[in-house]
């Protein structure tokens, strides 16, 4: 099933495959908000660009978002001041609000018709537990000392009690119709886009990017494919979840508008008009990547109903999201090339960084300079605030790496596989990734990620394979869908 965001879809103008070599100043790999909202300012300045996107428009997780607007963090203000400090909190919502107001100001300009409008958002409890009515205070608080319009309140019009904060004039916004309509704007500026284009190589020294069938040389490089392609440091600090999200109709009930923030665990609503009909979104049930818990869309399903009187489920997708160590996301130049920059770390928050990554490379490949360079940029260095969670994604890899080398299966047999299932076991000692179609086709691949050689896991809620070491993942015949790997699960050496 797709998003709820491809209803009424816009459709881009039809960008066909790059099949011959070619010169521009800057190579853009990735059609997401980062990709898109970087293409249309150095577009618009005159540069010749170039979008090379391995799926298409919006497929990746700007696509799959909830398409929620606000200057705080969905992780909450206070963790943020209790990280950083008053000034830098404070320094974060100024930004973010210049992100939103970027994005207002595109979507008039440019007259994309994507339901953008300004509307309250709220983080509520539903049960009474005082811990957490404590923690409300301190959330407040912190909203409030970064010059946010915030105070205790009622919630929207919910078929349960629920109370905590509003915070006045945040947003929201259909991402996939504002990406199209930033795509058919690029077309104007004479950005060109190449759809099903992954990129398998980048030579960032002599300036060069390899897809498939073709090469391009280019002065600057930019990755915005939600997390750096290939190996970087960066990666292992990095935590990797993925997130539900349902759409759905109402028997009865009002759909409540805004940005509303379930607590404990936190579970994002909103709704959303298309043409008379109405639809309630819910995302949540998040987990790490790799680790699979159970059948999560079924999970979802049941928190929804046991709070609305749902007729019927309409959507149901999910996201990747990569939460920075720090809590601040990586932008801009990367260690070692002076023409090659990134866009990650944005956990739950990135349309909006994602708008300030559009902004902050754009000025740092025009060579204008930006206040916030500095306090996101890539070449950062945190120890003091990253360390706890660079040892406990590193405690991770180490483990899945031992228990997934020595503790896989040996299987004798294929015909042990069922339809609809996947399974990596051990066969004449190598590591393959078995998955059986629901028509019964096998479909046999390595188990081994290219990415750094963890061995992949199934994930039953979305029939692929999905390793837990650093988010890389991969359909049923191991082409890359997201995450670092550039190449796809090698065809086991025994089938070739
Ligand atoms: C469930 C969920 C809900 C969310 N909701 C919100 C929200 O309401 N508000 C908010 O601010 N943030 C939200 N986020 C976060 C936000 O959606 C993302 O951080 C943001 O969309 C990332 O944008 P991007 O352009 O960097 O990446 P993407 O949108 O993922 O774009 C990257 C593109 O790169 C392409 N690509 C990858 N590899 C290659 C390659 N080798 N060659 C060429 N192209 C390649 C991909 O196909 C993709 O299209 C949510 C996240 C999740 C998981």
């Amino acid at each position: 099933m797709e998003s709820i965001w491809t209803l009424g879809s816009r459709g881009v103008a039809e960008y066909a495959p790059l099949d011959g070599d070619t010169e521009v100043d800057v190579a853009i790999l990735g059609a997401g908000i980062t990709g898109l909202t970087t293409a249309l300012a150095l577009g618009e300045a005159g540069l010749k660009v170039m979008v090379l996107e391995s799926a298409t428009v919006g497929a990746g997780v700007t696509g799959g978002s909830t398409g929620n607007l606000y200057s705080t963090l969905a992780s909450g203000q206070a963790p943020l001041r209790q990280k950083w400090g008053d000034k830098v909190a404070a320094e974060v919502v100024q930004a973010r609000d210049k992100a939103v107001a970027h994005i207002e100001a595109l979507v008039d300009r440019l007259g994309i018709d994507c339901r953008f409008q300004r509307l309250p958002a709220y983080r509520l409890l539903t049960e009474d537990r005082q811990h957490t009515r404590h923690n409300l205070n301190d959330e407040l608080d912190a909203l409030i000392s970064a010059g946010l319009d915030a105070e205790m309140a009622e919630g929207p019009r919910l078929p349960f009690d629920s109370w905590g904060i509003r915070i006045a004039n945040q947003a929201q916004f259909n991402p996939l119709h504002y990406l199209q309509g930033l795509a058919n704007a690029l077309l104007g500026e004479g950005v060109v886009i190449h759809q099903h284009s992954p990129v398998r190589e980048i030579d960032a020294d002599k300036g060069l990017v390899w897809t498939d069938t073709a090469c391009v040389a280019a002065k600057h490089i930019v990755q915005a494919t939600h997390t750096p392609k290939g190996i970087s440091l960066l990666q292992a600090g990095m935590l990797v979840s993925r997130e539900y999200a349902l759409g759905a109709r109402l028997r009865s009930g009002d759909y409540p508008e805004g940005i509303i923030w379930l607590l404990d665990p936190l579970h994002s609503l909103r709704s959303y008009r298309h043409g008379e009909d109405r639809y309630l979104v819910v995302v949540g049930e998040k987990h790490k990547t790799g680790e699979h818990h159970g059948d999560h869309y079924q999970m979802l399903r049941e928190y929804l109903e046991s709070r609305f009187d749902v007729e019927a489920f309409t959507h149901q997708w999910s996201a990747q999201q990569y939460s920075s160590p720090d809590g601040l996301p990586y932008i801009g130049r990367m260690h070692g090339h002076d023409n090659l920059y990134m866009a990650t770390g944005f956990a739950a928050d990135g349309l909006v960084w994602g708008t300030l990554a559009g902004i902050l490379i754009s000025d740092q490949i025009l060579g204008h300079d930006n206040p916030w360079q500095a306090r996101f940029g890539a070449r950062r260095i945190t120890p003091g605030k990253s360390a706890m969670q660079y040892a406990r994604e590193n405690v991770i890899v180490t483990k899945h790496m031992v228990k997934d080398y020595l503790g896989t299966e040996k299987l004798d047999d294929f015909a042990a596989i069922e339809p609809g299932q996947g399974r990596v076991a051990s066969v004449d000692g190598e590591k393959l990734a078995i998955h059986r179609t629901p028509e019964g086709e096998l479909k046999v691949l390595s188990a081994v990620c290219p990415h750094l050689k963890c061995i992949v896991h199934w994930n039953t809620s979305e029939s692929t394979w999905d390793c837990p070491c650093h988010g890389s993942r991969f359909d049923t015949s191991g082409e890359v869908i997201e995450g670092p790997a550039y190449h796809p699960l090698a065809r086991p050496k025994g089938l070739d």
